[in-house]
């Protein structure tokens, strides 16, 4: 088989890189090993404001809108409640809005390969084993949208992602009118060594979730969930243990955006490029804004022929604007006991603790990088999702 383009992993930045590419009139083929778009999702799904501003994400796939966040110390006592006078975020129903997304890419013309696991590369050739057994695919470029542990990026000789959070939340249903959506948000290293533990609750479900380093938990990933389900705040009263809808989790990558994203034979989007806010590890943002960027580079390298098309796909550019947030991280990596989490919480109180704090929950900043990009896409296109 010859395709234009192979795009390997179907999440959201490889079915945004796919439907680009094919609108622009690209051969294109994508490989996720998942069998459905809505199976195994990983992600909790919280949207902010700029992305739902630049992109038009089919509404009937989006929560309600979240101004409230609350933020706690270790034992959750005198909490810092912040409200945005705008909409910040909105949690995705996940399995719908990848299901739009890949019925999205199959119109746009894309060649969708489920249950088809990338297992290689055999000179200019990519190892396809799927369904109906193993196939070889020539490409004129691969792109690598298969998630933090990318294998393209192995066999591209590309960056990898080294530092890396691991996440996991349960999803429930809540009863309606409970209390305002709200972000609850707990910095207890104990629960969530070097991130955060949260409960999302649009009023219609609660993702109730933690992440940090994984070799920090001091009993496990699975038992600090569990340790915080069992205490969360912002879950009805005496409906503790409502039934999980959902398990979700997955690896983080928080390092920044790699240095080496391209090389002739192709690049890297999303998860794989390590397009995550180092600070918030929020990905969905930047792995949309990122792959409208990869899209126009590799149209513009088709159109061309021209053998350096990919080096304008500049990580080390990139990475460079990420230097506030990773400092950030940094900080944020060292807040490693209770009692360091609670002097954190001195200083947001102060009205200066404050307005640091609304500048990086409710801020204009996202990816330092296009909108939703050249051509046809979602929020420019007639169709959207
Ligand atoms: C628990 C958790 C909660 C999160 N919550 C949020 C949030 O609320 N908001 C936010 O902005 N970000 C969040 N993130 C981060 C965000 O989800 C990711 O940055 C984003 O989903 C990355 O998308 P992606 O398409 O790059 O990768 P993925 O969604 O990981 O997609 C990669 C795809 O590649 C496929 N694949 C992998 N290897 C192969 C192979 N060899 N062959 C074929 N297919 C392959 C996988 O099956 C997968 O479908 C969260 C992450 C986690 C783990």
């Amino acid at each position: 088989m010859i395709v234009d383009v192979l795009v390997v992993g179907a999440g959201l930045a490889g079915l945004h890189t796919a439907t680009l590419l094919a609108r622009q009139g690209h051969d294109v083929l994508l490989a996720e090993r998942r069998p459905t778009p809505t199976g195994a999702i990983r992600t909790t799904g919280i949207f902010v404001r700029r992305t739902l501003d630049d992109f038009a994400l089919p509404p009937a796939s989006l929560g309600p809108p979240i101004r409230r966040v609350v933020l706690y110390p270790p034992g959750l006592r005198r909490p810092v409640a912040l409200v945005s006078t705008r909409d910040e975020y909105r949690v995705a129903d996940m399995a719908s809005l990848y299901t739009a997304a890949a019925r999205a890419a199959a119109d746009a013309g894309v060649q969708m390969a489920w249950g088809t696991r990338y297992a290689g590369r055999r000179g200019d050739s990519f190892l396809l084993d799927g369904r109906d057994g193993p196939v070889t695919v020539r490409a004129r470029f691969v792109v690598g949208a298969d998630g933090a542990r990318s294998r393209v990026a192995r066999d591209l000789g590309l960056g990898r992602n080294h530092h890396l959070l691991v996440g996991a939340e349960e999803v429930f249903t809540i009863p309606a009118g409970h209390e305002p959506p709200t972000f609850h948000c707990v910095l207890d290293p104990s629960l969530a060594p070097g991130y955060l533990a949260w409960v999302v609750n649009d009023g219609r479900h609660a993702h109730v979730g933690v992440a940090g380093y994984a070799d920090r938990f001091p009993d496990g990933l699975r038992r600090a969930l569990e340790r915080f389900a069992a205490t969360a705040p912002g879950l009805p009263t005496g409906d503790r243990e409502p039934d999980a809808v959902e398990r979700r989790g997955g690896p983080i990558p928080v390092g920044g955006v790699l240095r080496r994203i391209s090389c002739p034979d192709g690049l890297l989007v999303g998860d794989a490029a390590g397009a995550v806010s180092p600070l918030t590890a929020g990905g969905l943002d930047p792995c949309l804004r990122l792959s409208a960027l990869a899209a126009g580079t590799l149209h513009e390298a088709l159109r061309t022929g021209r053998p350096d098309a990919l080096t304008r796909y500049d990580g080390a550019a990139l990475r460079a604007r990420f230097r506030g947030r990773l400092m950030l991280r940094r900080g944020l990596a060292q807040v490693r006991t209770p009692t360091l989490a609670a002097a954190a919480f001195t200083l947001l109180r102060t009205p200066l603790g404050r307005a640091a704090a609304s500048r990086i929950l409710f801020g204009d900043g996202s990816f330092p990088g296009p909108g939703p990009g050249p051509g046809p896409g979602p929020g420019s296109g007639p169709d959207g999702w």
